[in-house]
């Protein structure tokens, strides 16, 4: 994801590239790899420990159980909390296909709720018409990390009896008691997969207050082997292990938790970068007609992961993917969060869906363009993106 020079099209002149990701890896994050391979010990073990500790710090959560994704989190959370075939599971279908996925894995079936236009979160309005006496939990997936409305969320499900897991892949930073997402979920799962706002490359972790829970979890993460177990991964390990649960291999190594408690120490500071570009972002996009900017919450802290800019196209001369081409030729790399889920084969095949069940998710996927958005971009850089984004506006406009 190096960055390079390019010629633009038909322009003859060199241009800096913009990546729509790179990883902020540092000196001391490499060290923190590095000491672990020379330690002789690779896999879980004591900074899986660690990690575990100052990730749950950092939450206020009471436990945090370290897994190699959040879709292993998702599942493993549905899983040891009982969730299975029959039951229905409530969540958006404007996420990546891992939320739903992880539902499936279970058995359950996935109920998708349309979104809120404005966050794009699951619509807490439209959440309890889709309660049935099959529903057991609600999934949803705070997008781009803008909180979604926990209170309400959990009011439902106090009422009807619900779980509620929660996909915090894009939310790490609105997890926190300062971040007030509110009273959290039963569990709470996190990615740290290499676009994510802190990386060990692939990894996730689920953080919950339920002491067996968190038992639970930790004896399904690693094939359901019995607690005393884990001691064979310490200084007073012994062979002996029972085997107490149909399990799962889904513990995380000690490079990658040595990663990510390297990265954990900078998760403010790298917040505090993200939360700069976006005021300069918004600064520069606030008077341009072409454009929407991405809502702020009224309260909780936005963890900032993704900027969707939302285009206003009718008053773009342009669709939003030949916007992304336009950019893309001039440099800088952007994506889109995300297709909708029902959109896709599998879904439609699945479960017989004909594409305009969700038409909130629908104008919204028509119109989002994420720009870049990550520590590392430079000022020239930030500048870069602001300059092409309205040149392209002021180019195209109705
Ligand atoms: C990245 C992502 C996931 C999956 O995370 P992995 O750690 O790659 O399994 C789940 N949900 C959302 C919304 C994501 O963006």
């Amino acid at each position: 994801m190096a960055t390079s020079l390019e010629i633009v099209k038909g322009v003859g002149q060199s241009v800096h590239t913009i990546p729509f990701h790179r990883p902020s890896i540092e000196d001391s994050d490499i060290a923190a790899v590095v000491e672990c391979l020379r330690s002789g010990w690779l896999t879980t073990g004591p900074r899986v420990a660690a990690f575990e500790r100052a990730f749950a710090d950092y939450i206020g959560a009471r436990h945090a159980v370290a897994v190699n994704s959040c879709t292993a989190a998702m599942h493993l959370a549905l899983r040891a909390l009982g969730v299975g075939p029959g039951d229905e599971v409530i969540t958006t279908p404007y996420t990546f296909v891992a939320t739903a996925e992880a539902i499936l894995y279970v058995g359950a079936r996935p109920v998708f709720v349309d979104i809120d236009p404005s966050s794009g979160n699951l619509d807490v309005e439209r959440l309890e018409e889709a309660v049935t006496p099959r529903t057991r939990a609600i999934l949803p997936v705070h997008l781009a990390g803008y909180p979604c409305d926990m209170p309400s969320i959990l009011d439902v499900a106090q009422r009807r009896g619900l779980l509620v897991v929660d996909d915090a892949a894009h939310a790490l930073e609105s997890a926190l008691p300062a971040g007030k997402i509110g009273r959290l979920g039963d569990a709470t799962c996190f990615s740290f997969y290499a676009t994510k706002n802190i990386t060990t490359g692939e990894g996730g972790m689920i953080t919950c207050h339920d002491d067996d829970l968190a038992e639970r979890l930790r004896c399904l993460s690693l094939h359901g082997l019995s607690r005393d177990a884990w001691k064979r991964y310490t200084d007073t390990g012994s062979w002996y292990y029972e085997v107490v649960d149909q399990g799962y291999k889904y513990n995380l190594t000690d490079m990658a938790a040595a990663l990510g408690l390297s990265q954990l120490r900078r998760v403010e500071a790298m917040w505090r970068r993200r939360v700069a570009i976006v005021e300069s972002y918004d600064r520069a996009f606030a008077e341009v007609p072409q454009l929407e900017l991405p809502p702020r919450p009224a309260s909780g802290r936005h963890a900032w992961h993704l900027y969707l800019l939302r285009l206003r196209l009718e008053r773009l001369r342009i669709s939003r993917n030949a916007f992304i081409e336009e950019l893309r030729d001039r440099g800088i790399h952007c994506s889109v969060h995300f297709i909708p889920l029902h959109r896709m084969p599998f879904f439609r095949r699945t479960f017989g869906f004909r594409g305009d069940e969700f038409p909130q998710a629908e104008a919204l996927y028509e119109r989002v363009v994420s720009l870049p958005l990550y520590p590392d971009m430079t000022a020239a850089e930030v500048e870069q993106v602001v300059d092409t984004v309205v040149q392209v506006c002021r180019q195209y406009a109705r």
